[in-house]
């Protein structure tokens, strides 16, 4: 099974070639046929599963070769953090390039011109963080009506920083009927409420991580000083 047999673009997998990725990882195979398709999709799992490429690879193969009008990005990746955002990024813009379209990110702690600029030319994808996003929105830099497509990655940890309601106020402003995909460890903490109200009968898939071995574990909770953590974490990974 090849990400073209996926159906993938081709001009992605020939990067993705160039790159030494040949095999899709179990997420993706899960993944990608029905993310293509334009279906909305709960990914249940973690970093490390592969699910950048799961949902980079979709929203890259159905915008491929589409332009965005100043300010009305096509797509939307929402992040926790900026690194998270810089690392899907990363990800995302040697691919995009490919099949020309641009992305940029839109974070904090980062430059406003910047990304103004690139948001007035017209940029088809962007990474954002929650409250970044807003600011522009609210400045009037951005304009969510275009976006097709939106993905929530690692939902939990944002609903664990409190953007769960920054989070709604922006997929309130999308296009009615876009796509949706969401991915999260868990569905606490009102995760599963988001799911509810904002994803159509989605595909369900839980991705173990692909170099988990779960089954080969222990689990031991150790009780301390909060003074002490530093210290037994080292000993702990000292150990042989
Ligand atoms: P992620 O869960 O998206 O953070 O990806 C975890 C790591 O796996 C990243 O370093 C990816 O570049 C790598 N990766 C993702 N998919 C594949 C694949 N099909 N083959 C090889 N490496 C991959």
């Amino acid at each position: 099974m090849s990400f073209k047999d996926l159906g993938v673009n081709a001009a992605l997998t020939k990067v993705l070639h160039t790159s030494g990725i040949e095999k899709p990882f179990p997420i993706q195979k899960a993944t990608l046929p029905d993310a293509i398709a334009g279906k909305d999709i709960l990914g249940r799992g973690q970093t490390g599963s592969g699910k950048t490429l799961a949902f980079g690879l979709a929203l890259m193969t159905r915008l491929a070769g589409r332009t965005a009008a100043s300010m009305r990005p096509l797509a939307l990746v929402l992040s926790p953090t900026r690194e998270l955002a810089m690392q899907i990024s990363d990800v995302i813009a040697p691919l995009s390039r490919s099949v020309n379209l641009n992305s940029q990110v839109v974070a904090g702690g980062l430059s406003y011109s910047k990304q103004i600029q690139a948001l007035k030319r017209g940029v088809p994808i962007v990474v954002a963080t929650p409250g970044r996003l807003i600011d522009l929105i609210q400045k009037k830099h951005i304009k969510l009506d275009d976006i097709e497509i939106t993905v929530l990655d690692e939902a939990d940890q944002m609903a664990d920083m409190g953007f769960l309601p920054d989070v709604k106020r922006i997929l309130d402003l999308t296009k009615p009927g876009g796509q949706r995909m969401l991915f999260s460890a868990t569905l606490d903490k009102d995760v599963d409420s988001l799911v509810k109200k904002y994803l159509k009968n989605p595909v369900t898939h839980s991705l173990a991580n692909e170099k988990s071995t779960a089954g080969n574990m222990t689990h031991h909770v150790l009780i301390m000083e909060q003074s002490h953590k530093d210290l037994i974490t080292s000993q702990i990974a000292a150990r042989k």
